[in-house]
């Protein structure tokens, strides 16, 4: 079943120049779907939430997005993804499960300010250097949840210049290390140059209040400010928007996860 709502912006997206995409927390994957692995409850329990095993929970959060198949997040993204081919696009996602870079939207114009799970950094930042995954741990703490290797064997990933542990470069580090993401942000605010004046679409997806400088208030303001933009936003809760766009700013009361499963790319 899709909506009225959905035609009408597939038709502004298809008219548009320009299209910003913004992906916000009602985007992102629920990780309490970890908690339906009765091997997972299993291992919480053995670990005991101790500090020294806090580690491995990231780990094995990387295994379940390795190992994914077609979802409702899948499919929402296989969505956007029909609706804004071919269009000069750029997506700006706070989401930090990595699901964007599994899709055929090109890298060089998205940007993930929160980061993920595709580069690791030491805890303190020591070297502002991002390191690759480090193969033998990850394999170690899937041998420990297929039961193969004991918890005492595993041993924490760390920082080859200071000691500290290693993490995913991602917010939650005691330093994150935004070197992982400030060169496509550099890039976004170019194209965003670009985009003065000419007819650009904004679609804002499931972006709520917990970093709304990055996208949330920004949004408003270059809608605000470019008389040929529209600004879309799909949220479930947070779908307000201030009278000042006037009828260049319209909501849509939704989750935007299964708002976007309805959009049917057959008829694009
Ligand atoms: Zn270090």
């Amino acid at each position: 079943m899709a909506d009225d709502r959905l035609s009408e912006i597939q038709a502004r997206v298809r008219d548009a120049d320009f299209v910003l995409v913004g992906l916000g927390e009602e985007f992102a994957y629920d990780w309490n779907a970890l908690l339906q692995d009765a091997r997972y409850r299993e291992i919480e329990e053995e670990t005991g939430g101790a500090q020294e095993y806090v580690w491995i929970t990231p780990f094995l959060q990387k295994m379940i997005l390795r190992q994914r198949r077609r979802d409702r997040w899948t499919c929402a993204y296989q969505n956007l993804e029909s609706m804004i081919a071919g269009k000069n696009y750029f997506v700006v996602s706070l989401c930090m499960d990595d699901y964007i870079y599994d899709t055929a939207l090109d890298r060089e114009k998205i940007v993930t300010p929160c980061g993920g799970f595709r580069k690791m950094q030491c805890d303190r930042n020591c070297s502002h250097m991002l390191t690759e995954l480090p193969e033998e741990s990850y394999e170690a703490v899937l041998q420990y949840y297929r039961k193969e290797l004991p918890l005492y064997a595993l041993r924490e990933p760390v920082c080859e210049k200071c000691g500290a542990g290693l993490r995913f470069n991602q917010l939650g580090v005691t330093r994150y290390a935004e070197e992982g993401y400030l060169e496509n942000w550099s890039k976004y605010t170019k194209w965003l140059q670009g985009t003065v004046n000419r007819s650009l679409c904004v679609l804002e997806l499931g972006v709520g209040m917990e970093y709304p400088t990055v996208i949330r208030f920004p949004f408003e303001k270059i809608v605000l400010y470019n008389q040929k933009a529209i600004l879309y936003r799909i949220h479930s809760a947070l779908w307000q928007i201030g009278g000042e766009l006037g009828d260049r700013g319209c909501s849509v009361r939704e989750d935007p996860i299964d708002w976007l499963g309805w959009y049917d790319a057959g008829q694009a």
